[in-house]
């Protein structure tokens, strides 16, 4: 069997028109998250895709220029941040590692779960449900407030994605700074088991913000290229994470990265995976590119319900999956 291997720009071209244009009549769309209040007046009826291979131009269909909010995927480039910039000096000092108060388990759980959490001593199942993604973001307060924390994990996002434009959507963040309860909670929680060290709102206001940075399906996809090619940015061939950490990453992805549908997307889809619920999917392909689909409607789990079946029928054409090309 032939392995994968990036397909001639024509013809990839033609997969993506086609399946935007299949995504296009279909009426069961999902439903736009409600708890956020910023969130739920978004169209539903729109979709994007866009590939951005680690070598060559994106290729992008549908609404692939529109800027979404890219919510729970930012904690794929907070991780990234923490991992890059967070040394072995600062882990003696603040005396636990990174790992030692987050896991790398899948938490079978919905993102936002509480119960978890008490039965475990306040350290988070994996870095990709709320409150793992909140230890990292304390882990980044370390050694910067949350204005310059927000500021890197921006800047993170603008150079990888080769486009210096991108921003905090303001109102988004303070929609989730207004109704956030939840993560109130579990960061309250967390406080409470000594598993966060800055004040819980200087922590959320980096979460929050975090997941409030706009994004289209291009950027996102240009941005996601270091994991797609062992950890250096294609643009430049810079190291933005050890190909080690990288592969570490990508495995995060693959088994935590659409929460308690993890399991459900490596089954059909069978690539590393990040969704969010601003309705964004961004996927590695190892060694190939990075694939962004958006679409704002949501299934019961707070996976876009368009862009998993877009996914699906993209690794059905190009032969993507990890593990191996279905018949
Ligand atoms: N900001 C959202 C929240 O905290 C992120 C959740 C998500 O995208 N799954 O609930």
């Amino acid at each position: 069997m032939p392995s994968p291997s990036l397909i001639e720009t024509g013809e990839l071209q033609v997969i993506l028109d086609d399946i935007a244009d299949r995504v296009a009549g279909m009426s069961d769309r999902g439903k736009v998250a409600q708890y956020i209040p910023e969130l739920a007046g978004v169209d539903l009826n729109q979709f994007g895709i866009a590939v951005a291979p680690i070598d060559g131009a994106p290729v992008s269909a549908g609404n692939a220029d529109t800027l979404f909010s890219i919510q729970s995927i930012s904690k794929v480039f907070s991780l990234t941040e923490a991992l890059q910039h967070v040394g072995a000096t600062l882990w003696q000092r603040v005396g636990a590692t990174l790992w030692q108060r987050v896991g790398r388990e899948p938490s079978g759980d919905p993102f936002n779960s509480i119960v978890q959490l008490e039965h475990e001593r306040g350290i988070p199942r994996n870095p990709f449900i709320n409150p793992g993604a909140i230890v990292v973001a304390d882990v980044l307060l370390e050694d910067r407030s949350s204005d310059e924390a927000v500021n890197d994990v921006l800047n993170l996002c603008r150079t990888l994605a080769e486009d210096a434009s991108m921003q905090v959507d303001k109102a988004v963040a303070d929609s989730e700074m207004r109704t956030g309860s939840r993560n109130r909670a579990l960061a309250h929680f967390m406080k409470a088991e000594g598993n966060l060290k800055a004040p819980v709102e200087d922590v959320l206001s980096l979460y929050f913000r975090q997941c409030s940075i706009a994004m289209s399906c291009r950027q996102l996809a240009v941005a996601g290229r270091y994991l797609a090619a062992a950890g250096q940015n294609p643009a430049d061939g810079s190291t933005v994470l050890s190909a080690q950490r990288a592969r570490r990453v990508t495995a995060l992805m693959m088994m935590c990265g659409s929460y308690d549908a993890s399991g459900e997307f490596a089954f059909r889809v069978g690539l590393p995976a990040k969704s969010g619920v601003g309705g964004g999917i961004l996927c590695i392909v190892p060694g190939i590119a990075a694939v962004t689909a958006w679409s704002p409607g949501l299934d019961a789990k707070g996976n876009s319900h368009l862009a998993s079946i877009a996914f699906q029928e993209l690794v059905r054409a190009t032969r993507w999956s990890v593990f191996g090309p279905s018949v």
